[in-house]
This record gives C-alpha cells, sequence and structure tokens, in this order.
C-alpha cells in the first residue's frame, strides 16, 4: 500500500472549484467528518463552470460505446452513490433511435454497448407517448438515469453545507497559498499546473414546448455527434452536444443548424419550439481523454473528466476520500509525484 504523506487527523480540508467534480469531492469529505471548504471563483449561478453547460446524463451503457472500461465501472459504481446522496435522481432510462439511413451505425451501437433491450414500435409509443410512429424500433437501457445540472449543483452545494461543509462563492483561490489537504478540481482552469489539459468544445441548445413530452435522454443516432435530447423541467429540452478540439466559446452556425435538426428528427413538433437558449462549455480532458487523480503529497488534483463528469465524479470522489483515509490506490485512475 502507498505510503501516504499525507497530514491527517484534524487537517482541514480545501477544494478548489464548485463544478461537479469539486461539489462530490466535498460532499463526501464533508459526510465523513472532515472540516471542508470549497472555494468556487464564480457565483452560486456556476456560470464559469463546464458543468453549467452540460447534459448531465449518467450513462455508463450508451457512453461504453466510445468510452474506454475505467468510465463503466466509474459510472456504475457513481449511480449507486447519485441514489445514495439524490434518491430523487431520475432513473427512468434512456432510449437510442435512429432513422432508416442510418440502420448501420444503430446496429454497430446495438453491438457494441450492452445493459439494452430492444423496443418495436408499440413498445416505443408505450414509453414515450409523444414518439409513437416516430420510429421502427430503439433501444432501452433501463438502468441509466439524468439530472438537470443546474438544480443538481445547488442541490448538491446544499448538502455539502448541511453535511457542515463552508462554501465560498467568489472566491479564487490559489492552492500554495492554503493550508492542510488541498484537492485542485478547477477543470481547465488548471492547465497552468497541469499542462497536457486541453478544452472539447461542446455546444447546447436549451428550447422550450409543450407539444413533446419526454421522460428520459433520447439519442439520435448521426453519422458525425451523438446527438440527443433531454427533457428538463418546465417542458424545456436540451439539445446537446458537439465534440470539437477548439476552446472557443459560443455556437456556429453549422452546429446549431445539426443540433436543430436532431430534435426535428427526433419530433417535427420541435420545429415550434421556442429557443431558449444557445451556450457552450469546455471539457476538460487529457489526451487519453480518461480522468486522473494526480497526488503530490498534499495536493491532490482531480480532473480530465470530459465527456463524463456527472456521470464519474461520486466514484472519483469516493477513491479520494479512500486515498486520505487509508492511503488506498486506485492505478487506473491515481498517479503520484
Ligand atoms: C455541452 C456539454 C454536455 C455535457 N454532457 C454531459 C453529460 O450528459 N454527462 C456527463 O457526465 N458529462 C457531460 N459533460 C461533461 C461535464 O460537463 C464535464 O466533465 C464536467 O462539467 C467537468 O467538471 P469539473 O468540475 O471538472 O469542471 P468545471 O465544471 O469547469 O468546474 C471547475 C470549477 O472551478 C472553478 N475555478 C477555477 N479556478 C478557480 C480558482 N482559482 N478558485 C476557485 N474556483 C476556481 C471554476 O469557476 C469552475 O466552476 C458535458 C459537457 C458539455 C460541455
Amino acid at each position: 500500500m502507498y505510503q501516504s504523506k499525507l497530514p491527517r487527523g484534524d487537517s482541514p480540508v480545501t477544494i478548489i472549484g464548485a463544478g461537479v467534480a469539486g461539489a462530490w469531492q466535498a460532499l463526501l469529505f464533508a459526510q465523513a467528518g472532515h472540516d471542508v471548504t470549497l472555494h468556487e471563483k464564480s457565483d452560486a449561478a456556476m456560470m464559469l463552470s463546464t458543468s453549467h453547460w452540460a447534459g448531465g446524463m449518467l450513462a455508463p451503457w450508451c457512453e461504453s460505446e466510445i468510452a474506454e472500461p475505467v468510465i463503466s465501472r466509474l459510472g456504475l459504481r457513481s449511480l449507486d452513490l447519485w441514489r445514495q446522496a439524490l434518491p430523487d435522481t431520475p432513473f427512468n432510462g434512456s432510449l437510442v433511435v435512429a432513422h432508416a439511413r442510418d440502420r448501420n451505425d444503430f446496429e454497430r451501437f446495438a453491438k457494441l454497448t450492452s445493459g439494452h433491450r430492444r423496443l418495436d414500435a408499440a413498445a416505443l409509443a408505450a414509453l414515450e407517448p409523444s414518439l409513437e410512429g416516430r420510429f421502427r424500433d430503439a433501444l432501452f437501457f433501463p438502468a441509466e438515469g439524468h439530472v438537470e445540472p443546474r438544480r443538481v449543483l445547488p442541490k448538491l452545494h446544499e448538502k455539502i453545507v448541511a453535511a457542515g461543509g463552508t462554501i465560498r462563492f467568489d472566491s479564487d483561490v490559489n492552492a500554495d497559498d492554503l493550508d492542510g489537504i488541498v484537492i485542485d478540481c478547477r477543470g481547465l482552469s488548471a492547465r497552468e499546473a497541469q499542462k497536457d489539459l486541453r478544452g472539447v468544445k461542446g455546444e447546447m441548445i436549451l428550447i422550450e414546448t409543450d407539444e413533446v413530452q419526454l421522460a428520459r435522454p433520447v439519442r439520435l443516432i448521426h453519422p458525425r455527434w451523438p446527438l440527443y435530447v433531454i427533457p428538463r423541467e418546465n417542458n424545456r429540452f436540451m439539445l446537446g452536444a458537439t465534440s470539437i478540439e477548439a476552446e472557443d466559446t459560443g455556437v456556429s452556425v453549422r452546429s446549431a443548424l445539426e443540433l436543430l435538426g436532431a430534435a426535428y428528427a427526433v419530433h417535427p413538433a420541435f420545429a415550434e419550439a421556442r429557443i431558449v437558449e444557445f451556450g457552450s462549455g469546455l471539457r476538460p480532458a487529457f489526451p487519453d481523454n480518461l480522468p486522473r487523480i494526480a497526488i503530490d503529497d498534499r495536493k491532490i488534483a482531480v480532473n480530465g473528466l470530459y465527456r463524463h463528469g456527472f456521470l464519474i465524479a461520486p466514484a472519483l470522489a469516493e477513491l479520494t476520500l479512500s486515498f486520505v483515509a487509508r492511503g488506498q490506490i486506485d492505478n487506473e485512475v491515481m498517479r503520484c509525484a
């Protein structure tokens, strides 16, 4: 077992960044009885975090089409942690659909993933009445969930405070100025310390209509992006997401056309929806697109959550806590200086 040089006992734990990675670290450390302070440079609206722009899908089976097995492992564990922390998290499953021209890609997706069953058109209509007559069949992943990032982050922050932690918004701090254990969850802002981090742009559009009702995310097989429609509260739907190797912000016309086209392809009634918002976020990623917990004495950096932050942040927090409590190392995710 790794001999941790971390200060133990009453040593305070400071977490930098209250996005989904930092929020989960703060929650599990506070619940374990540590003296936790969470610093966040934006205000409580969290507009500066990538997490603010995310889809919030908790979809380890769908993601296994392209992600490494470690993402499924962390994701499956995280589903339990979401359930424990927030029992009202919707676990209504996810749907994958395709139009006839993308049939081969649909079959490929089915082959590369597990945890699904096939629905014929009638079973699909029974599950999502709005999709009646729209698709010949679908893949249903019944155990997947989804959260609404802009609602779930404040809930996590409330829980941190309820567990005895302190949150300081509008607080831009430097790890070198802090005592005790420091957990750096700054996402892409940590790039000066983690030089191989990059941003992968994801664009999204929020629309509103009462013409379509969905209870779960619907992924549309698409030749270029894994496009999806996620139901939000108040008749809103998030359309996401592109994945572009660029670090500018904003939404291009091409991406907007593709996202809106995908919504229209899922249901033509989306054409009458009101556009509420265009936005984009930069996913923090390492060259291998895998998450990393980097340990350097009393400083721990949790980063590279890429397109899986909501899916894996709880399990990453549990690993960090096991390391601090017992020196336990996870060889797939942790790197020790
Ligand atoms: C369009 C889109 C869709 C996505 N959909 C999904 C999805 O469906 N499911 C999923 O699991 N993931 C999804 N993701 C990925 C997910 O959003 C990211 O993996 C996740 O948000 C990364 O979280 P983080 O906490 O590491 O970074 P962030 O959310 O960026 O948080 C870092 C925080 O640190 C703060 N900070 C930086 N420097 C300092 C400082 N010096 N002092 C104090 N605070 C500081 C920042 O203000 C920020 O709030 C999506 C991403 C995008 C862009």
